[in-house]
Formats: C-alpha cells, structure tokens, sequence
C-alpha cells in the first residue's frame, strides 16, 4: 500500500502522531475506567491509580530512574521546565541565586530564566559555537560559590545536536550544583539514563515520543542527592506535593504506553530514521550552496536542518507547503518574521538563516515519503533560484556576500 497520502508529515520535532497502540491503551480510561485516581475509596479510583502506578513505572525504566517515585507527571515540558527551574530557584534560594543555561534552550526553559532574571535571579546564558554546541569547560568557568543549578538542554529541537550532558554533570557537581536537562527531544529516541548521565531533574513530554498532547513529567531525583522543588501549583498535594491537580489518567496511561513502546522499538526506529535522514541529506547536499546546520558528528538522526542559499525559506515553503509540511528557520508566529534565535547562535547571518528549513522524522516516515519531499523541494528550491537576482550573481562568480540582503 502506498504511503504517499498529502500531505506528508515531516515536522515530528513540533509533534509526534500518536502510536495506535498508545491509543488503544488510552481508550478505557476515558469509559468504564474513567475514575479520579485519588479517590481511594472505591474500585473505579483504584483502578486508575493502578494505571497511572504502572505508567510512572514504565516512564521511570525507560529513562533509568531508581524509583517510580522520581517521576512527577505535569501538562508537559512546558511546564515541567518551569516547575525545575522555579522549583529549584525558591528551594534552595538561601544556598546561592545563580543559574546557568544556554543562548540556544527551548523558550520553555529561557523565557523561565528571564522571569527568574526579574525576580533577582542571576542567569549566566552561555554561548553555543558555530556547530551549536557547549563546552564542559565554558560551563566550569561560569560557575561561581553562588551557582545551584545547571540547566543544559539534552537535545536541541532545531538542530538535534545532542550535547556533552554527562561531562557537563559532571563539572555541574565538581561546583556543587544540581544538573537538570530538558530531554524532550531525547527521551523515546536515544538511550537516556539520568543515573548514568548524572542527572537531577529532567523535563520531557508525551508528545514528541509517540504519546498524547497535554502530558509531560518532571524526574526530580530522591536520592544522592535528594532534590526537592518547591511547588508552583498550590491545591490537592498531589505528585508527592510538587505538583497538586487531579491527573489527567488517560494521557498518563498513553505516555506509560508510549514509553515502552520507545524502549522496545528504539533500535529498530532509530536504524529507520538514520537511513531516511542520511537519504534526504545526501540528496540535498548533493545540490550546490546547501549548508547542514549543526555538529554533523554530535546529533540524533531524528533532525536534519539545512540552510538553501539564495532562497528564503518561508517563500520556498509556499512552494510546497500544501503537500509537504516542515519548518523553516523563521519564527513565522512573529509579526517581524525574526530569524531563529537558535540559527543566530550559530552565527549565521538573516540571509542563511531565514534560508533554513528544519526536517523532522518518526518511525512512521517512510521512504517513498522522503523520495516525494526530496522531488518537491528540490524543484522549489530551483525554481526559486531562477527568479532570485543573489543567485544568477552566484553563477556569474559575483561576491554576493557584499551585497545588503533586503529587509523582510
Ligand atoms: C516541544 C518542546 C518543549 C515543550 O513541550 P510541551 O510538552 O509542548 O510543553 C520543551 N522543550 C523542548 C526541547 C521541546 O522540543
């Protein structure tokens, strides 16, 4: 059967589908399974506190957790990044006020520093190199007596660059310092262990591995040492009073499920996607002034940014938009059509990085799909060449480098 169904899914950083088998595992828990998990007095909550037990189960061994009880369920990494980092800003307030990031995390993550900024916190957002990556030695020369947490993404969502997590723990703890990482684009996809890597709090989401939107968890270590984050949600004293709410039980059945499916299939998937994302990228960089963004040796395969001199990349997703769906190195949610800040790290000018388009995969994509999205784009992209003036001054050998790019 042929898989070519428009339009073609290639945006799996932004969501994941969710696995039928997910689905089906969820469905019970919206019917006759449909009970609160804190009711502790009748069948249908211990039911559903049975599910959730055996999800946080399944969540903490794919991830590596000592305890079930590590896992702390939330709406998402959204949320889950917010309750780490303000958790851990108030908790341990009186040991120090200094925290350390990076120029490149999810907005979840530097939009919650920048309020901690507000509230008297001090945030060190160290800089990425031209292959968007961090050093363990730029995050040991900005520690400082005050520094309490080190919050360094695992795998970044816009290049899938995968930094040195484990080295950087390591010197996170030689300071004195908790680690936390947001692992959203790594968990289900690349083996995490947060006892191995040195981890103390990890956000992830259901969503980007298979699950259902609107649930994420937060891991907050229990031992060696035990973190505790202060709560930024005040009612029930739900998740061991860090996070009060009555659980969302089906998605937290379907997140369980997701998880174990990632660990069972995460091989198998990760062999798929290589082969697909070494596919698409060898036929496009087979093409003249085609750029891959990011350490080409330090990445998941689930990832491939490219950067299509002398087009624009929201233009050049007009061409295809309507049969091939992608992202492109522009914030288009943005009225100014500003740049991605991610691609600007890099040090990449306006012109490469509004020329940049963000390819994402699952174990759903299949082969005839990246036949069809190589076609569709490599057209548009020469389509777009023809009409561009910077393009036929390339092909003259002109320096167009020197020439101002036109404002957006
Ligand atoms: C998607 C994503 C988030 C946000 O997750 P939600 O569950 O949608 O809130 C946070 N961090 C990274 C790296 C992401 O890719």
């Amino acid at each position: 059967m042929s898989t070519l169904v428009s339009p073609i899914y290639l945006d799996n950083a932004a969501t994941t589908p969710v696995d039928p088998r997910v689905l089906e595992a969820m469905i019970p828990y919206f019917t006759n399974k449909m009970g609160n998990a804190a009711s502790r007095n009748h069948p249908f909550g211990w039911a559903a506190e049975d599910a959730v037990d055996l999800a946080r189960t399944q969540i903490a061994n794919l991830i590596g957790a000592s305890s079930p009880k590590e896992i702390i369920f939330t709406s998402g990494a959204t949320e889950a990044d917010n309750l780490g980092l303000k958790g851990v800003a108030d908790m341990y307030a009186r040991r120090g006020n200094h925290i350390i990031t990076t120029v490149t995390e999810h907005k979840a993550v530097i939009d919650t520093c920048k309020m901690l900024q507000k509230k008297g916190v001090d945030v060190t957002f160290l800089e990425v190199n031209e292959k968007g990556m961090i050093t363990p030695e730029q995050v040991r020369a900005a520690m400082t007596p005050k520094t309490i947490l080190v919050s360094i993404m695992m795998v970044n969502n816009e290049l899938g660059v995968r930094q040195p997590i484990e080295e950087i723990a390591k010197v996170t703890h030689e300071g004195g310092a908790l680690f936390m990482t947001d692992g959203t684009q790594a968990v289900g996809k690349i083996p995490v262990d947060v006892n191995a890597m040195g981890i103390d709090l990890m956000a992830f989401t259901a969503h980007k591995m298979y699950g259902p939107k609107g649930v994420g968890a937060l891991y907050v270590r229990r031992k060696r040492p035990r973190v505790k984050v202060t709560a930024q949600m005040d009612g029930g004293g739900h998740e061991r009073g860090m996070r009060s709410g009555t659980l969302n039980v089906p998605g937290i059945v379907g997140f369980g499920k997701a998880a174990e499916l990632c660990a069972l299939d995460m091989e198998k998937d990760h062999a798929h996607v290589s082969k697909l994302r070494d596919k698409l990228e060898a036929a496009f960089l087979e093409m003249e002034e085609v750029y891959l963004n990011g350490d080409p040796d330090a990445r998941t395969p689930y990832i491939s940014n490219l950067s299509f001199k002398y087009v624009e990349g929201e233009g050049l997703m007009m061409g295809f938009n309507q049969e091939i769906a992608v992202s492109s190195g522009s914030a288009c949610t943005s009225a100014s059509l500003e740049p991605s800040y991610v691609l600007k790290a890099l040090g990449l000018d306006d012109e490469l990085a509004h020329s940049s388009i963000r390819f994402s995969f699952s174990r759903f994509t299949t082969e005839e799909q990246v036949d069809y999205a190589i076609e569709k784009v490599r057209k548009s992209v020469e389509r777009m060449r023809e009409l561009s003036p910077l393009w036929e001054m390339y092909q003259e050998g002109i320096d167009t480098s020197t020439i101002e790019w036109a404002a957006h």
